[in-house]
């Protein structure tokens, strides 16, 4: 066969992948058409309850993307189009005020489709060429985390701190000018579904190498700690929501007795495990799971940060509603560094505001979101810890779960000024 010949078959080959990615990414997924976001907005403790009764009726198939707490915090629910009729009866009916947020959820899935399938025939060949603009597959995340270890040998470096339920490897990347030092942990896209807080992960990868030995703040706080980043914490989650649902939270382990899978990864752990604000039920979305550590993507951690055993800050980032959190959420109880954690949580939010003055809430889990147990910086606070906490990035509910593209890199600018202002005053404060 001469060259020319094998060019041709090679790009006709190409061209059958890319029809066969599209055949899968239109036909092999649970599509949104007709789904509605509708954001709730209850006026009185009655009203709360109600909306609380309506979460309970599982046929109507809902998924509250803010669960309704108390009168403080608008409610937002996708409603299937099966049930857009009963759920507009049950609201106007209680006579409890809304409005559609999301008119058909699959326009926006379709669109951020569209948009990832563009930039996918550009591979990079190195993480400058990365898009970081764009949401990427699970693939092109590891192709990313393996270039930024091979363009930076000697500081930067790749642990696999244990395999996810489906077998992938856990990937964290190490930072590090130095040995033995304390670390300081990072963690994005617990939950699936939260795409901005994977995409702002890798965009942090790349600052943390830009700005060492340009910015004096961050390299002197490299010179002293080990910066450990985990960008795809859920990884059967998150490939789960590029190949089947979209809308996909929770681990991908199946439950024995129920149909339903997965457990929410942000109440498996061992703080408050079982307690209120986490539910038992295997088909809930904030199912904890048997037992405490359940999930092996959750134990991986646990494991990771007691061999440490010298890890000095911890954050978890999630999305959305603009909030910066530190523990408790299992307990009204004040943690004892209150004072401390909220002073920094301040500052932290007015450095990400000073960007694109985005306006953050915050304070502590249970009284700024709602009562959660068993979550991440519970754990780690509770394991001596002492700066955890847990970032819900942007939008407010306009975009959701589905924050345009175009967002990514704004978000993830402001983020970093905020996890600059943690991290320094960690390194100020050692203890
Ligand atoms: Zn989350």
């Amino acid at each position: 066969m001469d060259s020319l010949e094998s060019t041709f078959l090679g790009r006709k080959m190409r061209g059958l992948w890319v029809l066969l990615a599209l055949f899968v990414a239109v036909f092999g997924k649970e599509t949104f058409e007709g789904h509605q976001v509708l954001r709730i907005t209850a006026v009185n403790e009655a009203q709360i309850n109600l909306l609380k009764e309506l979460s309970e009726i599982e046929h109507l198939g809902l998924d509250f993307w803010m669960d309704p707490v108390d009168v403080s915090l608008p409610v937002d629910v996708r409603v299937p189009f099966y049930s857009l009729q009963d759920v507009r009866a049950f609201l106007g009916y209680h006579e409890i005020h809304y409005e559609i947020m999301i008119q058909d959820l699959q326009d926006l899935l379709n669109e951020e489709q569209r948009e990832i399938l563009r930039s996918m025939a550009l591979q990079p060949r190195s993480t400058e060429d990365y898009n970081y603009a764009n949401y990427h597959t699970l693939n092109e995340i590891n192709s990313f985390i393996d270039m930024l270890v091979q363009e930076n040998p000697g500081f930067v470096s790749k642990i696999v701190i244990g395999q996810s339920y489906e077998k992938r490897p856990l990937n964290v990347l190490k930072f590090s000018t130095g040995a033995n030092r304390p670390g300081l942990w990072i963690d994005t896209g617990i939950h699936s579904r939260e795409w901005v807080t994977q995409a702002s992960g890798t965009w942090f990868a790349k600052k943390i190498v830009t700005d060492y030995g340009r910015d004096a703040e961050l390299t002197d706080i490299l010179n002293k700690y080990d910066i450990f980043l985990e960008i795809v914490t859920n990884p059967d989650g998150f490939q789960f929501t590029h190949t089947n649902n979209r809308m996909w939270r929770k681990t991908r382990k199946p439950n024995s007795g129920s149909s339903c899978i997965g457990v929410d990864p942000n109440r498996n752990w061992d703080a408050g495990f079982g307690g209120a604000g986490a539910s038992s039920s295997p088909c809930s979305e904030t199912y904890r799971g048997p037992s405490a550590n359940s999930e092996p993507e959750v134990k991986a951690i646990v494991d990771f940060v007691k061999s440490h055993g010298k890890i000095k800050a911890f954050v978890s980032i999630h999305s959305y509603s603009q909030m910066l959190l530190y523990p408790y959420g299992y307990t009204q109880t004040p943690c004892k560094d209150q004072a401390e954690l909220h002073e920094l949580a301040r500052k932290a939010i007015t450095a990400l505001s000073s960007l694109y003055n985005t306006q953050y809430r915050f304070g502590s889990i249970i009284n700024t979101i709602y009562q959660a147990s068993g979550g991440t910086i519970d754990w780690t606070y509770n394991q001596g810890i002492k700066y955890s906490y847990t970032f819900e990035l942007r939008d407010t509910g306009r975009y959701g779960f589905i924050l345009p593209a175009n967002q990514i890199i704004p978000t993830a600018q402001e983020t970093w000024l905020a996890l600059m202002a943690i991290m320094k005053h960690t390194k100020d404060n050692p203890y």
